[in-house]
C-alpha cells in the first residue's frame, strides 16, 4: 500500500492476457481503483465519465493506435501516460514520448520496474510541493506565499512572471537553469525567440533581489546556458 493506492489507473490493452497481468501487477502493489478498456473507443468513455490519475496505453489497438489516443485523451484529461508495447523502435518510443507521454515501456517487461516507473509518476505528478519558506537574499527576503520582496522599510511585489522564474531558479538553488527551462516555465512550449523576454524579466528581477543590479550576487549569469540562483541555506551574511 501507498499514498496513491486510491488513484485511478486506466489499462488501455486489447490483449486480455497482458490486460489482467497488469491488474494483478497493479493490485498487489495495493491499487484498488482500476479501469480497463481493450480499444479507444471504450477508453474515451471511461476517461470522459471516470477521468484517470494514469494511463498505460498499448500501441496497437483495434481500432487506432495508441498514439491517436493520447492525442485524444489530452482534450479531457491531463493525466500522466505510460506506454507500454511490443513496438520498441527508436522512432516509436521517440513518437510516444514526443507526443507527452511520461514513460515508454518495451514488451516484455518486468513486473517490478512497471510498479516503479509507476510510482515515480504519480510522485513527479501529484506530490505538493514542499511549503516554500522566505527566501533570505542579503539586506531582504523573499516571501513565496505573497509575492513580495520585503527590505527594512519598504516591500516590493513581484509580478507573476517574475514569481515563477525566481521559483524555479530557488526549486534549483546554486545550480544552473538553463534559458530553455525558464522560457518553458515561463511560456509553456512554443517559446521561440523569447530569450530577449526572458533577458528582461531577469533585469526587472535583479532590479528587486539585488542590492546592486548591476553586479548582481544572488542572480548569476551562466554565459550562453542560463542563470543560477545563489543563495547560502543557513542565511545570507548580513551585510
Ligand atoms: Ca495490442
Amino acid at each position: 500500500m501507498n499514498e496513491y493506492s486510491g488513484y485511478r489507473i486506466l489499462i488501455v490493452e486489447d490483449e486480455r492476457d497482458i490486460s489482467k497481468l497488469i491488474e494483478e501487477i497493479l493490485r498487489s502493489e495495493g491499487f484498488y481503483n482500476i479501469f480497463s478498456a481493450q480499444c479507444c473507443a471504450e477508453a474515451l468513455n471511461i476517461i470522459k465519465t471516470q477521468p484517470p490519475s494514469l494511463c498505460i496505453l498499448d500501441v496497437m489497438l483495434p481500432d487506432g493506435d495508441g498514439f491517436f489516443l493520447l492525442e485524444r485523451l489530452r482534450e479531457y484529461s491531463q493525466a500522466p501516460v505510460i506506454f507500454l508495447t511490443a513496438r520498441g523502435e527508436a522512432a516509436d518510443r521517440l513518437r510516444g514520448l514526443g507526443l507527452g507521454a511520461d514513460d515508454y515501456m518495451v514488451k516484455p517487461f518486468l513486473a517490478a520496474e512497471l510498479i516503479l516507473r509507476i510510482n515515480a509518476i504519480l510522485r513527479r505528478t501529484y506530490s505538493k510541493p514542499e511549503k516554500m519558506q522566505r527566501l533570505k537574499l542579503s539586506d531582504r527576503y523573499i516571501d513565496f506565499e505573497t509575492a513580495s520582496v520585503v527590505m527594512k522599510n519598504k516591500e516590493k511585489s513581484l509580478t507573476a512572471k517574475e514569481y515563477i522564474l525566481l521559483k524555479k531558479l530557488y526549486e534549483n538553488k546554486n545550480k544552473i537553469v538553463t534559458n530553455d527551462a525558464l522560457c518553458m516555465a515561463l511560456w509553456g512550449g512554443g517559446y521561440y525567440g523569447y530569450e530577449n523576454n526572458l533577458m528582461v524579466h531577469i533585469r526587472h528581477l535583479r532590479e528587486k533581489i539585488e542590492k546592486d543590479p548591476s553586479s548582481p550576487i544572488h542572480l548569476i549569469t551562466a554565459k550562453g546556458l542560463g542563470y543560477k540562483l545563489v543563495t547560502n541555506d543557513k542565511g545570507d551574511k548580513n551585510e
